[in-house]
């Protein structure tokens, strides 16, 4: 695809989850609960926002209707997180960290951070908003194609994930209030390759700085548009390896779009009214099984006639058809729809269908569907205001990543979502706040290390062992970087806690093993009984080798006792006498033979 042709623009939108070993606003633990033992309820009411300005996302998220259940955990949630407490002061760790993180991207620091209110009325969060604090704007980060800027970082919570779906939505609060940074690019990328490498570059930024790692813990947001297309936000990556083919389903989905739009132009639509029409007797001996269960659940069947239609929701859509993609909108009402240009024989519908086109007064041109509810009223207006706007072009939206592609989620959020949280202080960006210490890049990490062989190198330098790696490597590079890239992965392997390996005998377990008193092949050995709370002392004991003079002398020894016998009896005889190392044997044995 020519991407350049099309006019594709991309920026991205970077959350990372930062390890500041408590929430951003009150003291509960970042971690995640398996159980829950509260549940609260509670329902949103839509009040204009207090900049006096109509939020889109949410009024539409109010004529949804839903009622939002929290599930909570005393462990990792308390009354902050249920909105029913003022937030505690700011972690200042995550504070540091994203002071940190600014400075690394070359941004400038704001001189007092005042933290925000943005609404999110998609339940995510029990408050309705969500606190954000602008830290840092205007820095910039390299790349193989130039120079992207980074427009802001914010300091933010993270939200609640969901736990279900439908007319009530579950949402866990372990992850609510987790300390993020938000760090925004401006939209100059240009191809999906393109924006596979920036995510990358600030990705491995942050592993350099304190963060939490693993899944869910940094997740990308893209925003996409071509020329004859719109802004989307794509919510949802979490797998930086599917951005291309993510990004390119995005464009072929929007270039769709433009052509069913310039298609509807030559056939003449014209924007359609709500009018739909209770088919529900016309349905009463259907053979369709699900439609005959809605009517015997007292639903009743719509249908619904669009002008000029017909075929194009058999298209491709990016990778769905665009009958699918439509289908989205009434769904994320509760309702799904079956329209003409499926397989309606599949179903058991084509009689059934060619009775409505009767019904509907349809012509070959037009396009006849259904949809069987109590109340569609809702599910109804979104599509055809879909519908309608297939005239204009593609949408601005936001759109949540499944599979290879994404679905509709809901409105793009009006501009007008933020306003002052007045229960947090303004912060005041030091001196000493501006001074502070970075750490090194993964770039400048390489060059610490000057024994170690690349893919090693690589490895260690994005390892949460990066820093003890540093410190024990006076006993040799290879020996502290094994330790922990292969020692440690398989001592975990075998079931072992290697947190509870003390740092002090790790120093001395390395020294033992420079010096040549303990085999290195003894190493994993050696740290699984520390995992099961042996003493160092007495395990080095038991593995220590015999000292360079004794062994020397025994070797001898065995050779005088021993005439005619072959090297590798000899060793087998020296070996039974002392702990020794048998490489070390064998030398000594051909050194005093001759
Ligand atoms: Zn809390």
């Amino acid at each position: 695809m020519d991407y350049k042709a099309l006019g594709m623009k991309a920026g991205l939108e970077i959350h990372q989850q930062l390890n500041s070993g408590t929430k951003l606003f009150c003291r509960c633990p970042v971690g995640k609960s398996e159980s829950f033992n509260i549940e609260l309820h509670r329902k949103m009411n839509p009040v204009q926002s207090e900049l006096g300005e109509e939020d889109p996302a949410a009024l539409f998220e109010y004529f949804r209707n839903r009622t939002f259940v929290y599930k909570a955990d005393t462990n990792t949630s308390c009354l902050v997180e249920m909105d029913e407490n003022p937030p505690l002061p700011v972690s200042e760790k995550a504070l540091h960290t994203a002071l940190q993180i600014s400075k690394m991207l070359g941004c400038s620091l704001v001189d007092e951070v005042y933290f925000m209110r943005k609404a999110v009325i998609d339940g995510s969060a029990v408050s309705g908003f969500q606190r954000t604090g602008l830290i840092a704007t205007n820095g910039s980060i390299e790349t193989s194609f130039g120079t992207v800027k980074i427009e802001t970082v914010n300091l933010e919570e993270d939200s609640a994930p969901a736990v279900g779906k439908g007319a009530i939505t579950e949402y866990r609060l372990d992850r609510l209030g987790i300390p993020l940074v938000e760090i925004a690019t401006d939209a100059s990328m240009r191809t999906p390759d393109q924006v596979k490498e920036v995510a990358e570059k600030i990705g491995t930024l942050l592993r350099a700085t304190d963060v939490v790692r693993g899944i869910g813990s940094i997740r990308q947001d893209v925003n996409v548009s071509i020329e004859r297309g719109n802004r989307v936000e794509l919510k949802g990556y979490q797998e930086l390896a599917s951005i291309p083919e993510l990004v390119e389903n995005e464009v072929k989905r929007q270039l769709a779009l433009v052509e069913i739009k310039d298609e509807l132009q030559k056939r003449g639509f014209s924007p359609i009214g709500y009018d739909n029409k209770d088919v529900t007797q016309l349905f009463k001996s259907t053979k369709c099984n699900f439609v005959k269960k809605a009517i015997d659940n007292h639903q009743k069947v719509f249908g619904l006639k669009i002008p000029k239609f017909s075929g194009l929701l058999a298209r491709q859509c990016g990778d769905r058809t665009f009958g699918k993609e439509l289908s989205a909108y009434p769904a994320s009402h509760g309702l799904g729809i079956i329209h003409s240009d499926e397989d309606l024989d599949k179903y058991s519908l084509s009689l059934d269908f060619a009775n409505l086109r009767k019904e509907l007064h349809a012509e070959d041109q037009d396009l006849v569907l259904i949809m069987a509810g109590s109340r569609p009223e809702k599910a109804i207006k979104a599509l055809i205001d879909r519908i309608n706007y297939c005239a204009v072009g593609v949408p601005p939206e936001t759109r949540v990543a499944d599979g290879i592609g994404s679905r509709y989620a809901r409105p793009l959020p009006g501009a007008g979502r933020l306003y002052p949280e007045s229960d947090v202080p303004a912060i005041k960006v030091t001196h000493s706040m501006r001074e502070i210490a970075v750490p090194k890049t993964l770039e400048e990490r390489k060059d610490d290390f000057k024994e170690l062989p690349d893919d090693m190198k690589d490895q260690i330098i994005r390892s949460v062992y990066y820093a003890p790696t540093m410190v024990l490597k006076q006993y040799g590079e290879r020996l502290a970087a094994n330790l922990f890239l292969s020692n440690y992965k398989e001592v975990s392997r075998k079931g072992f806690d290697v947190s509870k390996i003390k740092h002090e005998d790790l120093h001395i377990l390395l020294k033992s093993v420079s010096s040549g008193s303990i085999p290195q092949n003894k190493i994993t050995d050696i740290l699984i009984e520390l995992c099961s709370g042996a003493e160092l002392n007495k395990i080095l004991e038991k593995y220590s080798l015999v000292s360079d003079d004794k062994l020397e002398h025994i070797v001898k020894s065995v050779i005088h006792d021993n005439p005619g016998k072959s090297d590798s009896a000899l060793i087998g005889i020296v070996m039974s006498k002392a702990k020794a190392d048998g490489r070390c044997v064998s030398e000594l044995i051909k050194k005093f033979r001759r």
